[in-house]
C-alpha cells in the first residue's frame, strides 16, 4: 500500500498569523469600549437605525477573508451607536440591569480561558459553585441547599418549578411522563405574575391552566384569603394543589406579595414554595429595603437574576434549591457510581446534573469580579439608592398637575400617566404612548408602558447604578413638555 502523500503545507488554525497585529488593534478596542462606557452620558438614549445599517445587516454567509480591523470598523460604525440594554443613566425601560466594565472583562477572560462548566476538577467549576453559594448566602439560604447558574431569571424559575413538580407530583416523572399523574396539578400566582411563568407550565406539560392567577389587592399583593379560598376549592373538585410561586417585586409595579404569609400557606396546605425574586430577591443585601423581601429565605426555591440588580452583563440567572436531593434528583443523568473520576479533570461535580443544559459557559466570573471588586454591601446600597430614587420620582409625579400615579410606589417602578384633561381611556393611552416614542425618539429617556386594574400607564424601572436625580428632574419636565405639545397639536 501506498504511504499517506507527505505534503510540505502546515496545517490551518484559526489562530492570527501575526500576533502582534491582534495585540495591537485588542488595544485600541480596549480604549474605545473605555470611552464608549466613560461618556455614554453624552449619547441619546436610543436612535434610529439608518437605511445602510438595516442593509448592513443582509449581507450574506462570507466565503474568503475579511481583516479583522476591517469587521473592528464595521461594528463601530453598525453595532456600537445602536444599542437597546441598559447602559445609558437615562434607560428605565422593561426591567434590566446596567452591566459594568469589570463584568465585560469578566466575560472577555471567560472567553479566553475558554471553560466549560457542565463540570468537571478545574478552578472555573470551583468559582461557579462559590457564586452559587454566595448567593445562597445572599438570600439567607442554608449552606446545604443548592443552586446553579443559567442564562437568566426565565430559566431559573423553570428549574425551580420543575423540582416542584416533580417533588409533589406523587409518581416518578420523569420515567412516566406527566400524562401518568392521577391528580391534575395546581400552581398558584398573583394576576401579575410574569409571562415567563405561563411558557414554565407549558414547557412542563402541565399546562396554561394549571397555573391559576389569583386577584390581588388595591396594593398588587397577592390577595392571600383568595388564594386560600382558591386551593380549597381545587382540592375540593379533585386537582392536587402543588405550588404558589410568590413575587418578590412584580414586573408591572413591583409589588412584593407577603411572602412570609405565603410561607405558612404553602407549609400548612404541604405545597412547593417557590418565590420569583428576579426584581426583587437581591433587596435582601439592602439594608434600609431589606425587610420587605421578609421570608424569602423560607422559600423551597428562588428565582434570582444577576444580570438585573448585580449589573451582570448578559446573561446571568440563578435558581437555587432548598433540599439538594430534590434538584439533582430532578436533573441528574449521570449515575451516582460514574459521578466522577477518583483523581484527574472528571474528578469533580458534574454541575450538569442540576439544570438542562450540558456545555455551560462561564457566567461565574463576571459576577465574582465585580462582588470582590466592589463588595457586596455596595450592591446592597447601590438597591436602596435605586428604591429611593423611585419614591423621589413619585413625588415629584405627585408635586406636578399634569401627571398622576396610577399604581402605588412600592420600590423602584413607577407607574403614571399624563393627565389628559376629559380624554377617555383610549385618548389617554394614545396621547401617553405619543410622549413615550417621542421620548424614545428624540433621544431623551427610555421607558416602556403597562397596563394596570385596566389603566394603561407609563412605567419608569430604575435598576440602574448610572441614574441620577436630575435625570428623573429631566424626565418629568420632558414629559410635561411633550404631553402639553401633543395635547395642543
Ligand atoms: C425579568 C423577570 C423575569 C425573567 O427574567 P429574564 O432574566 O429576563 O429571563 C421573570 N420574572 C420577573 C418578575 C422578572 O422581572
Amino acid at each position: 500500500m501506498d504511504a499517506m502523500p507527505v505534503t510540505s503545507a502546515a496545517e490551518e488554525t484559526l489562530d492570527p498569523s501575526d500576533w502582534a497585529d491582534v495585540q495591537h488593534l485588542s488595544h485600541r478596542i480596549v480604549d474605545d469600549a473605555v470611552a464608549y462606557l466613560r461618556d455614554v452620558r453624552e449619547r441619546p438614549v436610543w436612535q434610529e437605525m439608518p437605511g445602510d445599517v438595516r442593509d448592513f445587516f443582509t449581507a450574506s454567509l462570507p466565503q474568503s477573508p475579511t481583516p479583522l480591523a476591517e469587521i473592528y470598523g464595521d461594528i463601530v460604525d453598525k453595532v456600537m451607536p445602536y444599542p437597546m440594554g441598559n447602559i445609558h443613566p437615562r434607560f428605565w425601560s422593561w426591567y434590566m440591569g446596567s452591566s459594568n466594565f469589570t463584568g465585560a472583562l469578566g466575560d472577555f477572560l471567560a472567553a479566553i480561558q475558554g471553560s466549560n462548566l457542565g463540570g468537571g476538577n478545574h478552578a472555573a467549576a470551583l468559582m461557579d459553585s462559590q457564586v452559587v453559594d454566595w448567593c445562597k448566602q445572599m438570600m439567607g439560604m442554608p449552606a446545604s441547599a443548592s443552586g446553579t447558574l443559567v442564562s437568566g431569571g426565565s430559566m431559573a424559575n423553570i428549574i425551580g418549578l420543575t423540582v416542584a413538580r416533580n417533588s409533589k407530583a406523587g409518581i416518578d416523572v420523569r420515567e412516566h411522563g406527566v400524562g401518568a399523574i392521577e391528580r391534575p396539578l395546581r400552581f398558584y400566582g398573583s394576576d401579575q405574575i410574569h409571562s415567563c411563568h405561563r411558557k414554565a407550565m407549558e414547557t412542563l406539560g402541565l399546562g396554561n391552566k394549571a397555573l391559576r392567577r389569583i386577584a390581588t389587592a388595591a396594593s398588587l399583593r397577592i390577595d392571600i384569603g383568595a388564594l386560600r379560598a382558591a386551593i380549597a376549592e381545587d382540592r375540593a373538585a379533585g386537582f392536587k394543589p402543588a405550588c404558589i410561586i410568590g413575587n418578590a417585586g412584580t414586573v408591572n409595579t413591583g409589588a412584593i406579595d407577603d411572602l412570609q404569609a405565603l410561607a405558612r400557606l404553602a407549609h400548612e396546605e404541604d405545597l412547593w414554595f417557590h418565590v420569583d425574586g428576579c426584581i426583587g430577591a437581591l433587596i435582601a443585601i439592602a439594608p434600609e429595603n431589606a425587610h420587605r423581601v421578609a421570608g424569602l429565605e423560607w422559600a423551597d426555591s428562588i428565582a434570582l437574576d444577576p444580570h438585573k440588580w448585580l449589573h451582570a452583563p448578559f446573561e446571568a440567572g440563578c435558581a437555587l434549591v432548598r433540599d439538594a436531593a430534590a434538584h439533582r434528583k430532578t436533573f441528574a443523568v449521570t449515575p451516582e457510581y460514574l459521578e466522577s473520576t477518583p483523581r484527574g479533570l472528571a474528578s469533580g461535580q458534574w454541575l450538569h446534573d442540576y439544570g438542562l443544559q450540558t456545555s455551560r459557559g462561564f457566567k461565574a466570573l463576571k459576577v465574582w469580579m465585580a462582588l470582590r471588586e466592589h463588595g457586596v454591601e455596595k450592591f446592597g446600597r447601590l438597591i436602596d439608592q435605586n428604591i429611593a430614587q423611585g419614591h423621589y420620582l413619585s413625588g415629584l409625579i405627585e408635586a406636578e398637575p399634569a401627571l398622576e400615579l396610577t399604581a402605588p410606589t412600592s420600590i423602584n417602578i413607577v407607574c403614571f400617566r399624563y393627565r389628559a384633561g376629559g380624554l377617555d381611556g383610549e385618548g389617554s393611552k394614545a396621547l401617553n404612548t405619543e410622549i413615550m416614542l417621542r421620548l424614545q425618539e428624540e433621544g431623551i429617556a427610555a421607558i416602556s408602558d403597562t397596563t394596570v386594574q385596566g389603566r394603561h400607564c407609563l412605567r419608569v424601572a430604575i435598576n440602574n447604578h448610572r441614574t441620577r436625580r436630575e435625570d428623573l428632574d429631566l424626565l418629568v419636565a420632558e414629559t410635561v413638555r411633550l404631553g402639553n405639545e401633543i395635547a395642543a397639536a
